[in-house]
């Protein structure tokens, strides 16, 4: 690769430091940025950037970059949008996404593209192995069993691996690095020029989240949430950060405001007027809508009460619920004991890990049928 990086190159990997530093060097000012048209404009980018990734269910081959400055800076403010919101799910999906988009450019890009962006993340796809130590620090993020170390092949201090795998891993080291550089420190100025469509990302990442949850199964709550219902129900009154992690919760996977009025019910200092005038607040009644505080939240106000093994592998009590409900849909489904999906280290979506492992190796192998054709076109010319 040259000595400067070509643009078009850049916008494709946003993540690398030529690309941040690329951004960096011509937005000086991001308040006189934002305050110019094309600021807006590219704010607006921003948080079409981040709705993509609410909605994000896999990469499509062919994915498409746009203009490559908007590109790169509606990347920059899609991280701004999402630190100032600070919701932890919305972080999560963002950097998912971007993940799986760079990914997919990447199988795209040529030979010295590709050499250059693998050696940046320092994997080599061509060795078809990869250290120990750094494949535990990528596959200890995957949730298929085959991913674990005990299940691959290691030899002389490296794990054995095919191109397809060496790519997954890539995708989760890009991953890694998006998450690691957020939320960003924003300041609440800027953070105010975002307001706007604050409302309208937590409106849509509410409703993607309900259509995740589906109906509502007791069984499957997080042992933070049953701890909390079992305190009322024990006749304890909670804190008020208790409650509203409790009612957030509850609203977001679907319960009516009444329903949730009614597990308040059994609480000694229960006042119904006091009650639905709270859970109405946090169920947006005045316009904000509230979702439950994050894993580290609930630690700090001491309600994370009960952990399982299957916490060790969220942040989020939401997240907790809705992979324990697709586990025990799964076990329903086949009819038997113990499966990956309701098990704590499978206890993901592998059926989304398997088809985006089924797109990689269709592109894959797109790509190799392509190369065969035009070798046997230039034999035949
Ligand atoms: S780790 Fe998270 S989901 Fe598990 S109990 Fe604690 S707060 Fe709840």
């Amino acid at each position: 690769m040259g000595e400067r990086l070509d643009l078009k190159f850049l916008a494709r990997y946003p993540f690398l430091k030529e690309s941040q530093e690329y951004v960096g060097e011509r937005v000086l000012d991001l308040d006189r940025f934002l305050s110019s048209g094309y600021g807006r404009l590219i704010l607006n980018r921003g948080a079409e950037r981040v709705m993509a990734s609410i909605g994000f269910k896999g990469v499509l081959p062919g994915e498409q970059v746009g203009e490559p400055e908007r590109a790169l800076y509606s990347y920059a403010l899609a991280r701004v949008i999402v630190s100032c919101i600070g919701e932890r799910d919305l972080i999560e999906r963002l950097c998912r996404y971007e993940a799986a988009k760079a990914t997919a450019l990447f199988l795209e890009e040529g030979e010295e593209g590709q050499k250059f962006v693998s050696s940046r993340l320092g994997i080599d796809l061509g060795s078809r192995e990869m250290p120990v130590v750094k494949y535990v620090e990528l596959a200890s993020f995957m949730r298929s069993e085959s991913w674990r170390l005990v299940n691959r092949a290691v030899c002389r201090g490296r794990v054995r691996l095919e191109r397809e795998e060496l790519i997954e891993l890539m995708r989760e080291q890009i991953r890694q690095i998006i998450q690691k550089q957020l939320p960003l420190q924003v300041n609440a100025e800027l953070c105010e020029k975002i307001a706007p469509m604050r409302q309208e990302i937590l409106r849509v990442l509410q409703e993607q989240t309900l259509q995740q949850f589906g109906e509502v199964q007791e069984s499957s709550f997080p042992p933070c949430m049953r701890a909390l219902i079992d305190a009322i129900t024990s006749g304890r009154n909670l804190p008020h950060q208790g409650r509203f992690a409790l009612t957030a919760f509850l609203h977001t996977i679907g319960l009516s405001n009444t329903e949730i009025v009614e597990i308040y019910r059994r609480a000694p200092d229960f006042d119904i007027s006091k009650t639905m005038y709270q859970v109405d607040h946090i169920a947006g009644a005045r316009g904000t809508e509230y979702t439950p505080p994050s894993c580290a939240t609930m630690r700090t106000y001491s309600l994370c009460i009960g952990k399982d093994e299957f916490c060790e592998r969220v942040g989020h009590p939401l997240r907790y619920y809705l992979r324990r409900k697709k586990g025990a849909k799964k076990k329903r489904e086949r009819g038997s004991g113990d499966l990956p999906g309701d098990s704590p280290a499978g206890a993901a979506d592998d059926g989304e890990i398997d088809e985006e492992r089924n797109r990689v190796a269709e592109t894959i192998a797109r790509h190799r049928r392509e190369d065969e054709e035009k070798k046997d076109e230039e034999q035949q010319s």
